[in-house]
């Protein structure tokens, strides 16, 4: 099908934030008798949910120690809630298991959601922490553990289906998305820095205003846009530190044991929440007994129907090298450089087998035909950047915290009708010359 020769609003990306604004984006236009879904054209060079949306574990939870990031997050999972069948929504709840290097800061966390509202219980110490853990799953056994944050709400979603599940509403609103189209360039005005048009692998697609929601091929469309390949960066020590690469990547390892996921369901016979832990305990090999580390880790993990077992990952790695260089094509499973193999798997299974007894001696039934694994593209400081950059192009650059922030293409969707938006204002990229950083926590994960 030949391209449109131009349109209002170009979408880059059919992920959860490129469908996420389509679809608001036509209610906000309706609403403001400002256009509709029909001004919207959604491309993407692969297909529907083709990217890290698409391969995501789907955790949806608010356990951020960064304020901004946990009100941005509390907004995202009201949009889960507003329509669960459609975005294919488990509301089972999420606890952070923590030892005591992150106790106080978990603590601070859950004073901050009582403040604003969202719900969730907090046990402090040794034993009230395993006796609370215990009257969930009597086979738990994790050791180092002093701290349990329990969120009621949160969960996870289906990847795939909540992405097709936003494609049918934006698509019912009016919105077109075509697949199969590349963007491979960008043309920009002569008396302005704004773009004028997408240059595709399909044709030139004039355009009024273009969102980004490319995901890990962010560094990619940002040097087409060429826009600053380095920052310079205010310090918490207050000197600035210049010439710090914008985009880097890490690899996320996830997988998936295939047991029965019936078989880790809560005492009561109910499904369980997801299930973070991290811990200085030892870990030791479930396969040889041997020590695998005696550093901070973490894992996480959930039965998954759609996984078809117990699916979950542990922390990422950084990929080293100069960024534009790594092959983010093929992604995800049909990579051959970026999908785990049995130093995580071992790895992950003896950190099941360390917090449930039921996990122990399962690494034989891993589900190691269906690869796994995926690349994720961070910032400076591994925070989101929501900004407008050119004078219209809106880029959503979630630095790979994005799945559950479904609701950050509802708030784009106000700006780009003209209605600022306090929950996003933290993640402007001004925030690196201004020094306007967020905290960071003591967990092993860049995203928490
Ligand atoms: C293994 C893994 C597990 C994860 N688990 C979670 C989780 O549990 N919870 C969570 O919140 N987050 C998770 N994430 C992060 C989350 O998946 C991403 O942050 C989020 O999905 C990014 O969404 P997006 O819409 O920006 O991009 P994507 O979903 O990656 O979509 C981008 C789309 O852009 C298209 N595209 C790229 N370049 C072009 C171009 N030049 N022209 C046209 N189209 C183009 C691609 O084909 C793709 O379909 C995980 C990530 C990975 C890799």
């Amino acid at each position: 099908m030949a391209v449109p020769s131009g349109v209002k609003y170009a979408i880059i990306g059919a992920g959860i934030h490129g469908l996420s604004t389509a679809y608001h984006l036509a209610l906000k236009l309706k609403e403001a008798g400002k256009g509709s879904g029909k001004d919207i054209l959604v491309i993407d060079k692969t297909s529907i949910a083709a990217g890290a949306s698409g391969i995501a574990c789907g955790v949806v939870r608010n356990n951020y120690y960064q304020p901004a990031m946990r009100e941005l997050m509390a907004h995202s999972v009201s949009v889960w809630e507003s329509d669960p069948k459609a975005y294919s929504y488990h509301a089972v709840g999420y606890m952070q298991i923590s030892p005591e290097v992150m106790h106080q800061q978990v603590g601070t966390i859950y004073e901050q959601q009582k403040s604003i509202g969202y719900s969730s219980t907090f046990v402090e110490g040794e034993k009230d922490s395993m006796t609370y853990m215990k009257g969930l799953f009597d086979d738990w056994q994790a050791k180092g553990i002093t701290s349990v944050l329990h969120e009621k709400k949160g969960g996870y979603a289906n990847n795939t289906a909540s992405i097709y599940g936003l494609a049918s509403k934006a698509e019912a609103e009016g919105v077109r998305i075509m697949t199969g189209v590349t963007v491979n360039g960008f043309e920009f005005g002569s008396n302005s820095q704004a773009v004028t048009a997408l240059m595709t692998s399909k044709g030139r697609i004039a355009c009024d205003y273009v969102v980004v929601g490319i995901g890990p091929w962010i560094n990619q469309v940002w040097n087409m846009l060429d826009l600053p390949r380095t920052v310079s960066i205010k310090g918490r020590d207050g000197k600035m530190h210049d010439g710090v690469r914008m985009w880097k990547y890490w690899c996320l390892e996830e997988g998936t044991l295939g047991v029965d996921p019936n078989m880790h369901k809560t005492n009561d016979g109910r499904m369980p929440p997801v299930i973070h832990v991290d811990t200085d305990a030892p870990l030791y090999s479930d396969v040889d007994g041997r020590l695998i580390t005696d550093k901070l880790w973490g894992l996480y993990y959930k039965p998954d129907f759609n996984f078809g077992g117990v699916q979950g990952g542990a922390s990422p790695y950084k990929v080293e090298g100069e960024p534009d260089k790594v092959a983010i094509d093929p992604y995800g499973p049909e990579s051959p450089d970026f999908i785990v193999g049995d130093e995580f798997i071992e790895t992950w299974c003896s950190m099941l087998a360390h917090c449930q007894k039921r996990f122990e001696g399962k690494i034989s039934i891993y589900k190691k035909d269906e690869k796994s694994g995926g690349l994720g593209c961070f910032t400076p400081d591994n925070f989101p950047v929501f900004d407008v950059f050119r004078d219209n192009v809106f880029v959503i650059a979630d630095s790979n915290h994005g799945y559950k922030m479904i609701g950050v293409g509802k708030l784009a969707a106000q700006e780009i009708v003209g209605e600022k938006s306090r929950l996003l204002e933290p993640f402007r990229f001004s925030r690196y010359a201004e020094g306007k950083l967020h905290p960071v926590s003591n967990s092993p994960f860049p995203w928490s």
